[in-house]
């Protein structure tokens, strides 16, 4: 078993209870919670491993590449191309004409989408995405949730009460039990504060007066659990007055209630008899903020940048001064940003009872701000919209989802960048919208093609007229992240297929339309009076023809289409999949949001890049990931990174953005004599004698005296069994059978030794699953070894400053930590906190829990210490 003690730092001012034991250090990105087998008494964390997704190295989710949901469901694409075929050939050449401006594309347009036709069968599709309020799947969730409730898994427990919340109806005593149930499971977790939050809320929503008293005891007894001394035996005498006057209680539930009462009233005298002063907040939790000077020009950028602009590379930020190694050079507030729905909510193919208890982002996160939700805050009009606050949901509420409320199953149907697209223009308000499309005519006639506009832009930028000529700057030359940067991004209008700017088109006319029809066009005009809580009155004649103010949107809303593409910024985070209560949580990288960054979006691509990107919550913050000498170009990557990929497949996937690659990566690759580096690490080995395999189709061993030769397509069979293997033995994990999961994996690894380069990444793979079993069930010097092991492969990849070994080395920290390691442990810190500092900065959750793990084990008892 596992020794508690508690790192200084971990414990505030506020909570003199941590409920967690000791060890457990918050389970944040990057951290997997190891959990104690249910014994019966406790569900609780017995500690903090690191991170455990699917594959040892985080996969890189870069820019806009191969986004699920992005664009509309199938069905509807299909219905999209079938009308493009059918168009009249004179129409469709027109709409394809490269010189089509976006204003007359949608005017052309707006006809084409035939209500009997297109329009209904878009209905059709809308009914598949359930984000209406249905007291049915309330009553489902509930029950749910309180099955699991009895079976004292809290976490899922909460997610059910969540969803149940989300299904009633503001206001309603249904409601208000739903936040009563959840607060007594987040009781159990240990989250007093959001657990008071919701017994608070099922106050203010009419919880029934005979179920106060126990709901009220839960509340004393949290502030108990957090020092609040005071204001628990205020809360304490609430219910005993409350008792006294409902009359004398004879039943048991209310015996148990009194009992309850006095032992808590003992509690608190014994709490306020020997209580120490509360200590304060210790200032060395407050981190040194980081040298920042900002720019002139650009809005969240260091100083050390410049913002230039040329006929090859466009705008594109560049060193004005030496730059180290982990310095900050931009932050970033999205300026509209929409979270990515999960998968399972439009896809499946519900019946009418079967309710989906899956959790998805849209259950996770919150749709503003992307904060993790543990108690969601439901919108009052659809099931689909949760906050992490009531503040939240009215802000989100008056700045674009009362408009977008009841378009939900309509844009969940469209895709995300249809989303984004409209609440970029929400955001950015109508007046602001109609100058910009206006302008832009302008520029249509002065400046016909981008050619002319470039030329047009070097001439200014050698005449040294600084930023003022750059596409998005304001009038004194500075570019800053407004609707006016977003507009000015740009949407390669002719570089786009005619088919998929018709599927664009057609989409967006047909959000314009049911804005038109539901009688949201004056809330999208800004011209509503300000009842914001009223509901809009559906519009009376629906002639179909849009209005010119919402031709004007429909414009602004096709160029974001356009824009995002190649602009649309993806907004990751390390996600747990499964409940708190599972015995090993595991992380993976998902992309949580989609945005844009104006000011982001400058950066160009490289495939081997000098900058790292970090978000927390709709924040970016752009570090270098290594030195960059004054005058050098500072360069993203959208994506296809060196380590990650081959240079054909980069290339291909690069073509989205038009253009190609020409860094220093791909430029080396495409000589055809050095192979990629992905390709000569995942390799095949021979399986007589273990040299690497070679060639395409029919792999022959490099050794010449072997002469062994094998066909790819079997090779690649027995890969796909193996890994199907694997995924067996975690099966196995998930059941808790720990010791048949690790002979399951050692007989993978033998395996793959016969078949696998000992760099593969698969290699590395088997040994991360064995130090999460290990670690499991507390073997942390297994663990570490095996770690250990796969960190050696991973580095092979991606070099030993990489992010990926900065999460490696902070999992393994993990473990040292828990197995008493300590020097080693230290060192790991160290390490960890070095290459992290770079690409994360000091702000970042995983550096503060480094540190708390150091200034925990430096504190040790020197009797530990020694014994180490
Ligand atoms: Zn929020
Ligand atoms: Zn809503
Ligand atoms: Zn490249
Ligand atoms: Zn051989």
């Amino acid at each position: 078993m596992v020794l508690r003690f508690q790192p200084r730092s971990a414990t505030t001012a506020k909570s003199s209870r941590r409920p967690e034991p000791a060890l457990l250090l918050p389970a944040r990105d990057y951290v997997t919670t190891v959990r104690a087998p249910d014994d019966g008494n406790t569900s609780a964390p017995i500690g903090s491993l690191a991170l455990y997704g699917g594959s040892a190295v985080p996969v890189y989710l870069g820019a806009a590449i191969a986004v699920p949901m992005a664009l509309p469901v199938e069905e509807w694409q299909l219905c999209a191309a079938r009308r493009w075929a059918a168009l009249d050939p004179a129409l469709r050449e027109r709409l394809t004409a490269a010189s089509l401006s976006l204003h007359d594309t949608v005017r052309l347009g707006c006809g084409l989408l035939r209500p009997e036709v297109e329009a209904a069968a878009l209905q059709r599709l809308c009914r598949r995405a359930r984000v209406a309020k249905e007291p049915a799947a309330a009553l489902f969730y509930r029950e749910e949730g309180n099955r699991l409730f009895g079976r004292r898994q809290y976490g899922a427990a909460v997610r059910l009460y969540s969803q149940a919340a989300s299904h009633e109806l503001p206001g309603s005593p249904e409601v208000s039990l739903c936040f009563a149930n959840r607060s007594a499971a987040l009781f159990h977790l240990g989250c007093f504060e959001v657990c008071l939050e919701d017994i608070a809320r099922a106050e203010s929503h009419g919880y029934p007066d005979r179920l106060l008293p126990k709901v009220l005891l839960r509340k004393a007894e949290c502030l108990l659990c957090l020092g609040r001394l005071q204001e628990a035996a205020d809360a304490l005498s609430v219910v005993e007055n409350k008792i006294a006057m409902d009359g004398i209680m004879t039943s048991p539930t209310h015996q148990t209630l009194l009992g309850k009462l006095s032992q808590l009233k003992v509690k608190i005298h014994e709490k306020e008899s020997c209580s120490e002063p509360a200590r304060e907040a210790c200032g060395d939790v407050q981190r040194a903020s980081e040298i920042w000077e900002e720019n002139d020009s650009i809005s969240g950028a260091s100083s050390s940048l410049s913002l230039n602009f040329d006929t090859e590379r466009g705008r594109h930020l560049v060193a004005s001064q030496d730059i180290l190694s982990g310095q900050s050079l931009l932050k970033e507030e999205a300026f509209v940003s929409v979270l990515c729905p999960g998968e399972s909510l439009l896809l499946q193919d519900s019946s009418e009872t079967a309710w989906d208890t899956r959790v998805t982002n849209a259950d996770l996160y919150c749709h503003r701000c992307l904060r993790q939700l543990l108690a969601s805050v439901p919108c009052c009009g659809c099931s689909y919209a949760k906050y992490c606050s009531q503040k939240c949901a009215d802000m989100a509420w008056e700045q674009y989802h009362r408009t977008e409320c009841s378009l939900g199953p309509l844009l969940l149907t469209l895709g995300v960048f249809c989303h984004v697209a409209l609440r970029t223009v929400l955001l950015a308000g109508f007046p602001e919208v109609r100058r910009l499309v206006e302008w832009s005519h302008d520029d249509d006639k002065d400046l016909h093609n981008t050619e002319a506009r470039c030329r047009h832009l070097s001439e200014a930028a050698d005449t040294r007229a600084g930023s003022r000529g750059i596409p998005g700057c304001n009038d004194s030359g500075q570019y800053q992240s407004s609707y006016q940067a977003v507009f000015n991004l740009l949407p390669h209008a002719e570089k786009h297929s005619p088919e998929h700017k018709f599927l664009c088109m057609l989409s967006v006319v047909a959000i314009c339309r049911q804005l038109q029809e539901a009688g949201l066009e004056a809330a999208v005009l800004n011209q509503e009076s300000s009842e914001k809580w009223s509901k809009p009155k559906p519009c009376e004649e629906t002639s179909g023809e849009l209005s010119p103010e919402l031709k004007t949107v429909a414009e602004a809303m096709l160029r974001h289409m356009l824009q995002l593409q190649c602009n649309a910024q993806a907004i990751t985070v390390m996600q747990e999949s499964g409940f708190r209560d599972d015995a090993v949580v595991n992380k993976k990288p998902v992309r949580l949001a989609t945005a844009f960054f104006p000011v982001l979006s400058l950066l160009n691509h490289s495939c081997s890049p000098n900058i790292s990107v970090s978000f927390s919550g709709t924040a970016a913050t752009v570090r270098a990931s290594q030195p960059i000498p004054s005058g050098q170009e500072v360069l993203h990557c959208y994506g296809p990174h060196r380590c990650r990929m081959r240079v054909a497949e980069r290339q291909r996937l690069l073509r989205q953005y038009f253009f190609e690659c020409r860094c220093q990566a791909c430029l080396e690759e495409l000589k055809s004599d050095v192979k990629s580096v992905v390709a000569m690490r995942n390799s095949f080995c021979c399986p007589a004698c273990r040299a690497p395999m070679q060639g395409e189709d029919m792999l022959c061993c490099s050794n010449e005296a072997c002469a062994i030769s094998v066909s790819r397509e079997s090779l690649s069979h027995r890969l796909q069994d193996l890994q199907q293997q694997i995924k067996n033995a975690l099966e196995l994990l998930r059941a808790r059978k720990a010791d048949q999961a690790i002979k399951m994996l050692q007989k993978c690894q033998m395996e793959a030794g016969n078949l696998l380069s000992p760099e593969h990444l698969l290699m590395g793979e088997m040994e991360d699953h064995l130090a999460q079993v290990y670690a499991t069930v507390g073997k942390w010097q297994e663990a570490a070894r095996h770690l250990q092991r796969s960190i050696e492969i991973v580095e092979m990849h991606h070099g030993p400053s990489s992010v990926e070994i900065g999460h490696e080395l902070f999992k393994l920290a993990q473990i040292l930590f828990n197995g008493f390691a300590v020097s080693e442990a230290l060192s790991t810190i160290q390490r960890a906190e070095e290459i992290l500092l770079v690409h994360c900065g000091p702000q970042s959750t995983q550096i503060q829990e480094l540190q708390e793990m150091k200034t925990c084990l430096l504190e040790l008892p020197r009797s530990i210490l020694q014994r180490t």
